[in-house]
Protein backbone atom coordinates (compact mmCIF):
# COMPACT_ATOMS: atom_id res chain seq x y z
CA UNK A 1 0.00 0.00 0.00
CA UNK A 2 1.24 3.53 -0.66
CA UNK A 3 1.79 5.40 2.22
CA UNK A 4 2.36 9.35 2.79
CA UNK A 5 2.25 10.55 -0.90
CA UNK A 6 -0.61 12.71 -1.34
CA UNK A 7 -1.56 12.05 -5.03
CA UNK A 8 -2.73 9.42 -7.78
CA UNK A 9 0.61 9.19 -9.46
CA UNK A 10 3.58 8.05 -7.38
CA UNK A 11 5.13 11.26 -8.03
CA UNK A 12 4.00 15.00 -8.17
CA UNK A 13 3.65 15.26 -11.96
CA UNK A 14 3.04 18.62 -13.95
CA UNK A 15 -1.16 18.23 -14.53
CA UNK A 16 -2.11 17.35 -11.17
CA UNK A 17 -0.29 20.46 -10.21
CA UNK A 18 -1.93 22.90 -12.79
CA UNK A 19 -5.00 21.12 -11.87
CA UNK A 20 -4.68 22.36 -8.12
CA UNK A 21 -4.12 25.90 -9.08
CA UNK A 22 -6.21 26.07 -12.15
CA UNK A 23 -9.36 23.46 -12.03
CA UNK A 24 -8.62 22.55 -15.40
CA UNK A 25 -6.28 20.90 -17.53
CA UNK A 26 -3.87 23.26 -18.85
CA UNK A 27 -1.21 23.17 -21.73
CA UNK A 28 1.98 24.57 -22.32
CA UNK A 29 2.89 26.14 -25.81
CA UNK A 30 6.41 26.17 -26.71
CA UNK A 31 7.69 28.63 -28.13
CA UNK A 32 10.45 29.87 -30.40
CA UNK A 33 11.59 33.58 -30.19
CA UNK A 34 14.86 33.44 -31.99
CA UNK A 35 16.92 34.06 -29.29
CA UNK A 36 20.96 32.60 -29.58
CA UNK A 37 23.18 31.54 -26.78
CA UNK A 38 25.86 32.80 -25.35
CA UNK A 39 27.76 29.53 -25.46
CA UNK A 40 27.53 29.77 -29.33
CA UNK A 41 27.78 33.13 -30.21
CA UNK A 42 31.21 33.05 -28.84
CA UNK A 43 30.07 34.96 -25.70
CA UNK A 44 30.78 32.39 -23.55
CA UNK A 45 31.91 29.31 -26.47
CA UNK A 46 31.47 28.76 -29.49
CA UNK A 47 30.62 25.17 -29.83
CA UNK A 48 27.58 24.99 -27.18
CA UNK A 49 27.00 21.78 -24.93
CA UNK A 50 28.41 18.86 -26.20
CA UNK A 51 25.22 17.38 -26.79
CA UNK A 52 23.12 20.18 -28.42
CA UNK A 53 22.49 20.53 -31.79
CA UNK A 54 22.35 23.83 -33.45
CA UNK A 55 18.76 24.33 -32.95
CA UNK A 56 18.87 24.34 -29.13
CA UNK A 57 15.97 22.26 -28.83
CA UNK A 58 14.26 24.55 -30.83
CA UNK A 59 11.07 24.10 -33.39
CA UNK A 60 12.79 26.48 -35.58
CA UNK A 61 9.29 28.58 -35.77
CA UNK A 62 11.04 31.48 -35.49
CA UNK A 63 13.46 31.20 -38.72
CA UNK A 64 10.61 29.97 -40.60
CA UNK A 65 9.39 33.49 -40.10
CA UNK A 66 5.96 32.96 -37.48
CA UNK A 67 6.26 35.62 -34.60
CA UNK A 68 5.21 34.84 -31.00
CA UNK A 69 1.37 35.69 -31.52
CA UNK A 70 1.42 33.46 -34.83
CA UNK A 71 2.49 30.84 -32.91
CA UNK A 72 0.62 30.95 -30.15
CA UNK A 73 -2.26 31.40 -32.46
CA UNK A 74 -1.20 28.15 -34.67
CA UNK A 75 -0.60 25.76 -30.96
CA UNK A 76 -4.03 27.00 -29.25
CA UNK A 77 -6.40 26.43 -32.37
CA UNK A 78 -4.52 22.28 -33.02
CA UNK A 79 -4.42 22.28 -28.73
CA UNK A 80 -7.94 23.74 -28.83
CA UNK A 81 -9.03 21.25 -31.47
CA UNK A 82 -7.37 18.09 -30.32
CA UNK A 83 -7.39 17.89 -26.31
CA UNK A 84 -10.60 21.15 -25.96
CA UNK A 85 -7.67 22.66 -24.54
CA UNK A 86 -8.57 26.28 -22.59
CA UNK A 87 -6.24 27.29 -20.83
CA UNK A 88 -2.40 27.62 -22.06
CA UNK A 89 1.43 28.70 -20.57
CA UNK A 90 3.67 30.21 -22.96
CA UNK A 91 6.81 28.30 -22.82
CA UNK A 92 9.88 30.11 -24.22
CA UNK A 93 12.11 27.09 -25.00
CA UNK A 94 14.52 27.48 -27.84
CA UNK A 95 17.74 28.50 -26.72
CA UNK A 96 18.42 31.11 -24.07
CA UNK A 97 15.16 33.29 -23.56
CA UNK A 98 16.76 35.57 -21.17
CA UNK A 99 19.84 36.95 -23.52
CA UNK A 100 19.18 39.77 -25.42
CA UNK A 101 18.18 43.34 -24.45
CA UNK A 102 15.75 44.08 -21.84
CA UNK A 103 13.22 46.14 -24.65
CA UNK A 104 13.22 42.82 -26.64
CA UNK A 105 12.72 40.40 -24.05
CA UNK A 106 9.50 42.80 -22.26
CA UNK A 107 8.55 42.82 -25.84
CA UNK A 108 8.25 39.12 -26.36
CA UNK A 109 6.99 37.93 -22.92
CA UNK A 110 4.35 40.82 -23.25
CA UNK A 111 3.38 39.38 -26.76
CA UNK A 112 2.81 36.37 -25.32
CA UNK A 113 0.89 37.50 -22.20
CA UNK A 114 -1.52 39.30 -23.91
CA UNK A 115 -3.09 36.63 -25.44
CA UNK A 116 -6.52 35.65 -24.35
CA UNK A 117 -6.37 32.79 -22.22
CA UNK A 118 -2.46 32.50 -21.52
CA UNK A 119 -2.37 32.04 -17.79
CA UNK A 120 1.31 31.60 -17.61
CA UNK A 121 4.78 32.30 -18.81
CA UNK A 122 7.88 29.75 -18.67
CA UNK A 123 11.07 31.07 -19.52
CA UNK A 124 13.63 28.56 -20.26
CA UNK A 125 17.30 29.98 -19.40
CA UNK A 126 20.91 29.42 -18.75
CA UNK A 127 21.46 30.01 -14.52
CA UNK A 128 24.68 32.85 -15.94
CA UNK A 129 22.03 34.77 -18.53
CA UNK A 130 19.98 36.61 -15.82
CA UNK A 131 20.58 39.67 -13.81
CA UNK A 132 18.64 41.82 -10.90
CA UNK A 133 16.50 43.37 -13.88
CA UNK A 134 15.38 40.30 -15.81
CA UNK A 135 14.22 38.91 -12.38
CA UNK A 136 12.47 41.57 -11.18
CA UNK A 137 10.86 41.70 -14.84
CA UNK A 138 9.57 37.95 -14.53
CA UNK A 139 8.56 38.73 -10.56
CA UNK A 140 6.61 41.93 -11.99
CA UNK A 141 4.36 39.25 -13.84
CA UNK A 142 3.65 37.03 -11.05
CA UNK A 143 0.36 38.71 -10.00
CA UNK A 144 -1.32 38.45 -13.00
CA UNK A 145 0.36 34.79 -14.01
CA UNK A 146 1.99 32.09 -13.09
CA UNK A 147 5.50 32.23 -13.42
CA UNK A 148 8.05 29.70 -14.41
CA UNK A 149 12.24 29.93 -14.93
CA UNK A 150 13.80 26.92 -15.87
CA UNK A 151 17.45 26.92 -15.35
CA UNK A 152 19.58 24.50 -17.83
CA UNK A 153 21.96 22.89 -14.43
CA UNK A 154 22.31 19.54 -15.86
CA UNK A 155 24.72 18.42 -12.86
CA UNK A 156 26.13 19.73 -9.67
CA UNK A 157 29.57 18.42 -10.59
CA UNK A 158 32.32 21.37 -12.10
CA UNK A 159 34.20 18.86 -13.93
CA UNK A 160 31.30 17.52 -15.38
CA UNK A 161 29.78 20.51 -16.80
CA UNK A 162 33.55 21.13 -18.02
CA UNK A 163 33.69 18.06 -19.72
CA UNK A 164 29.76 19.01 -21.46
CA UNK A 165 31.03 22.60 -22.06
CA UNK A 166 28.54 24.00 -20.19
CA UNK A 167 30.49 27.44 -19.72
CA UNK A 168 29.09 27.72 -16.48
CA UNK A 169 29.79 26.50 -12.77
CA UNK A 170 27.48 25.20 -10.20
CA UNK A 171 28.66 28.25 -7.85
CA UNK A 172 26.35 30.32 -10.63
CA UNK A 173 23.31 27.84 -10.93
CA UNK A 174 23.37 28.36 -6.53
CA UNK A 175 23.34 32.55 -7.20
CA UNK A 176 20.75 32.23 -9.77
CA UNK A 177 18.38 30.93 -7.45
CA UNK A 178 19.21 32.81 -4.52
CA UNK A 179 18.55 35.64 -6.58
CA UNK A 180 15.40 34.33 -8.02
CA UNK A 181 13.68 32.86 -4.55
CA UNK A 182 11.68 34.95 -2.62
CA UNK A 183 9.97 36.71 -5.41
CA UNK A 184 7.29 34.76 -6.60
CA UNK A 185 8.69 33.25 -9.46
CA UNK A 186 8.43 29.31 -9.77
CA UNK A 187 11.62 27.54 -10.02
CA UNK A 188 12.36 24.81 -12.31
CA UNK A 189 15.48 22.79 -12.96
CA UNK A 190 16.91 20.66 -15.81
CA UNK A 191 19.04 18.01 -15.33
CA UNK A 192 20.36 14.87 -17.38
CA UNK A 193 21.44 11.44 -16.19
CA UNK A 194 23.95 9.34 -17.85
CA UNK A 195 26.34 12.02 -18.16
CA UNK A 196 29.73 10.99 -19.60
CA UNK A 197 31.56 10.27 -16.98
CA UNK A 198 28.84 10.12 -14.13
CA UNK A 199 28.25 7.25 -11.96
CA UNK A 200 25.06 6.55 -10.20
CA UNK A 201 26.46 8.18 -7.04
CA UNK A 202 27.07 11.26 -9.35
CA UNK A 203 23.94 11.96 -10.46
CA UNK A 204 21.94 10.77 -6.99
CA UNK A 205 24.34 13.67 -5.50
CA UNK A 206 22.69 16.10 -7.74
CA UNK A 207 19.16 15.45 -7.01
CA UNK A 208 20.13 15.11 -3.20
CA UNK A 209 21.33 18.68 -3.49
CA UNK A 210 18.50 20.02 -5.42
CA UNK A 211 16.16 18.44 -2.94
CA UNK A 212 17.74 21.13 -0.18
CA UNK A 213 17.43 24.25 -2.79
CA UNK A 214 14.13 26.54 -2.98
CA UNK A 215 13.36 25.03 -6.21
CA UNK A 216 9.72 23.87 -7.35
CA UNK A 217 10.07 21.48 -10.52
CA UNK A 218 12.51 19.77 -11.93
CA UNK A 219 12.79 18.39 -15.62
CA UNK A 220 14.80 15.00 -15.59
CA UNK A 221 16.30 14.01 -19.12
CA UNK A 222 18.14 11.22 -20.24
CA UNK A 223 21.30 11.58 -22.31
CA UNK A 224 20.23 10.66 -25.68
CA UNK A 225 23.33 11.25 -28.95
CA UNK A 226 22.17 13.37 -31.40
CA UNK A 227 23.47 13.57 -34.87
CA UNK A 228 26.01 16.06 -35.94
CA UNK A 229 27.07 16.61 -32.13
CA UNK A 230 30.35 16.28 -30.15
CA UNK A 231 28.51 13.61 -28.55
CA UNK A 232 27.93 11.78 -31.40
CA UNK A 233 31.39 11.56 -32.48
CA UNK A 234 32.23 9.96 -28.73
CA UNK A 235 29.68 7.75 -29.10
CA UNK A 236 31.19 6.64 -32.75
CA UNK A 237 34.28 6.50 -31.40
CA UNK A 238 32.95 4.00 -28.67
CA UNK A 239 34.14 6.89 -25.78
CA UNK A 240 30.24 6.96 -24.56
CA UNK A 241 27.69 4.68 -23.76
CA UNK A 242 24.23 5.70 -23.32
CA UNK A 243 22.21 4.49 -20.46
CA UNK A 244 20.29 1.50 -21.43
CA UNK A 245 16.54 2.25 -20.86
CA UNK A 246 16.54 -0.51 -17.52
CA UNK A 247 19.41 1.48 -15.72
CA UNK A 248 17.59 4.52 -16.73
CA UNK A 249 14.29 3.34 -15.09
CA UNK A 250 16.12 2.00 -12.05
CA UNK A 251 17.93 5.42 -11.73
CA UNK A 252 14.97 7.61 -12.19
CA UNK A 253 13.34 5.91 -9.40
CA UNK A 254 16.21 6.43 -7.30
CA UNK A 255 15.51 10.20 -8.02
CA UNK A 256 12.35 10.31 -7.70
CA UNK A 257 12.54 8.58 -4.15
CA UNK A 258 15.30 11.70 -2.91
CA UNK A 259 12.68 14.67 -3.88
CA UNK A 260 10.76 16.33 -1.68
CA UNK A 261 6.85 14.97 -2.40
CA UNK A 262 6.58 19.13 -2.99
CA UNK A 263 8.08 19.55 -6.28
CA UNK A 264 6.44 19.64 -9.39
CA UNK A 265 8.02 16.63 -11.90
CA UNK A 266 7.42 18.33 -15.10
CA UNK A 267 9.65 15.62 -16.95
CA UNK A 268 10.47 12.09 -16.68
CA UNK A 269 12.66 11.49 -20.14
CA UNK A 270 14.40 13.66 -23.06
CA UNK A 271 11.90 13.59 -26.24
CA UNK A 272 14.40 13.89 -29.53
CA UNK A 273 13.54 14.08 -32.97
CA UNK A 274 13.38 10.82 -34.55
CA UNK A 275 15.38 11.71 -37.78
CA UNK A 276 17.95 13.84 -35.68
CA UNK A 277 18.75 10.61 -32.92
CA UNK A 278 21.65 8.76 -32.85
CA UNK A 279 21.35 6.50 -29.67
CA UNK A 280 20.01 5.09 -27.56
CA UNK A 281 17.03 3.71 -29.85
CA UNK A 282 14.60 3.30 -26.47
CA UNK A 283 14.62 7.40 -26.29
CA UNK A 284 12.10 6.79 -29.19
CA UNK A 285 10.02 4.83 -26.90
CA UNK A 286 8.48 7.13 -24.45
CA UNK A 287 4.67 5.68 -23.83
CA UNK A 288 6.38 2.33 -23.10
CA UNK A 289 9.46 4.41 -20.35
CA UNK A 290 6.78 6.13 -19.27
CA UNK A 291 4.68 3.10 -18.72
CA UNK A 292 7.83 0.90 -17.47
CA UNK A 293 8.69 3.71 -15.03
CA UNK A 294 4.79 3.84 -13.36
CA UNK A 295 5.15 -0.33 -13.40
CA UNK A 296 8.44 -0.06 -11.34
CA UNK A 297 7.43 2.41 -8.88
CA UNK A 298 4.33 0.21 -8.46
CA UNK A 299 6.26 -2.92 -7.93
CA UNK A 300 8.96 -1.38 -5.76
CA UNK A 301 6.44 0.09 -3.70
CA UNK A 302 7.93 3.35 -3.64
CA UNK A 303 7.30 6.98 -4.58
CA UNK A 304 9.08 10.42 -4.77
CA UNK A 305 10.12 11.65 -1.48
CA UNK A 306 10.34 8.23 0.22
CA UNK A 307 13.86 8.15 0.80
CA UNK A 308 14.01 12.26 1.24
CA UNK A 309 16.16 13.75 3.67
CA UNK A 310 15.97 17.16 5.00
CA UNK A 311 18.79 19.16 6.07
S1 LIG B 1 23.08 26.22 -23.15
FE1 LIG B 1 21.35 25.22 -24.17
S2 LIG B 1 21.20 26.20 -26.21
FE2 LIG B 1 23.19 26.75 -25.32
S3 LIG B 1 24.60 25.24 -26.21
FE3 LIG B 1 23.93 24.45 -24.20
S4 LIG B 1 22.13 23.17 -24.61
FE4 LIG B 1 22.53 24.42 -26.45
Amino acid sequence: MKVNFPYKKRYYDFNTFLRQQFGCRVHKISLDAGFSCPNRDGTKGTGGCIYCNPYGSGTGAWARGLSISEQIRQAKEFLSRRYKAKKFIAYFQSFCNTYGPYPRLKALYEEALAHEDIVGLAVGTRPDCVDERIISLLASYTDRYQVWIEYGLQSIHDRTLKLINRGHTYADFLKAVEMTAGRKILICVHIILGLPGENREDMLATVKALAQLPINGIKFHHLYVIKGTKMAEMYLKGEYTPLSQEEYVELLIEALELLPPHIVVQRLMGDPRKDELLAPAWSLRKRETLTLIEKRLEEKNTWQGKRWQQN
